[in-house]
């Protein structure tokens, strides 16, 4: 069993590097990764620490990254990276990540106030990697009074948040956060010169009318080497159909939960859906 796809508190999870390990440990896993997104930073933390200690299996390298195709925010997964190479290019750098998501509060401070909404007025990004709009989300649900200035899906839903404000140009929500993202291709070029692996991450997360023409668009430009297939998104119908995909097109497969801690309670640490084990047969033809 494996789980190639887990945050950290160096991002958007709740629990520490440390309790990752022991919590893998636990379930017996042979492989994982942490892929904070745009962060390499629990692995900084762990160069203290004797990861063997507390992790018997192995701690292949990762991150996911922020990027763009076609407009639209998407993600990709880099897997067996020289981290110092990745660090040396500057693109992790938590200064840029801080203005740039700080600045996105600011925007969305100044809509609410435009609209009457309540905030926190000294809300911003500090240290861990939150993204703005969860922040934000969560802040806006602090005052109940809020509420009646949204519909119920997008009150509930911070995933519903980003479809329908944050990633909609009709919303006076809306953030043009793609324009500091790298392409597809940049991102790919950059994990392949510090000697990693890129895979399109939960292809199903994303909104877009047509996932299959979607993907192929990605696919065809020939720079990712495989497909996050099994994931907390994916049901076995999607998952089953990605894995072939995989196999026609003669990529990779990878998997992992995208487990988040107390931020997604309901996804499990080596399972993609509710029961469903992510099998270390996937990663054997790609593993160095
Ligand atoms: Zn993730």
């Amino acid at each position: 069993m494996i789980d190639l796809h887990l945050h950290t508190t160096s991002s958007d999870g709740s629990e520490e590097p440390k309790e990752i390990l022991n919590k893998a440990q636990q379930l017996g896993l042979k492989y994982i990764s942490i892929t904070d997104h745009d962060s390499i930073g629990a692995y900084e933390k762990l160069a203290e620490i004797n990861v063997a200690d507390y992790f018997k299996g192995k701690l292949i390298p990762g991150c996911e990254f922020s990027v763009v195709h076609k407009g639209k925010p998407i993600e990709v997964l880099g897997y067996g990276m020289d981290l110092e190479t990745i660090k040396s290019t500057g693109i992790l750098s938590d200064e840029k990540f801080f203005e740039r998501e700080n600045g996105y509060i600011e925007r969305m401070k100044e809509v609410c106030r435009n609209l009457n909404i309540k905030y926190t007025d000294d809300l911003s990004i500090k240290s861990d990697k939150y993204f703005a709009a969860q922040r934000m989300h969560a802040d806006l649900r602090k005052y109940p009074e809020n509420e009646k200035h949204f519909p119920k899906e997008v009150w509930e839903s911070l995933n519903v948040f980003y479809r329908n404000c944050v990633n909609n140009e009709g919303s006076p929500f809306f953030l043009n956060q793609t324009k500091d993202y790298p392409t597809v291709q940049e991102i790919a070029t950059l994990i392949k010169k510090a000697g990693g692996k890129a895979f399109l991450a939960h292809l199903y997360g994303y909104i877009v009318e047509d996932h299959e023409e979607f993907l192929n668009s990605i696919i065809y430009l020939n720079a990712l080497d495989g497909i996050e297939c099994y994931h907390s998104l994916h049901d076995m119908d999607k998952t089953n159909h990605l894995l072939n995909y995989c196999r026609d097109h003669k990529i990779f497969a990878s998997g992992g939960s995208d487990y988040h801690g107390k931020l997604k309670p309901t996804v499990n640490m080596g399972e993609s859906i509710q029961g469903v084990k992510i099998p270390y047969e996937i990663l054997k033809p790609w593993l160095n």
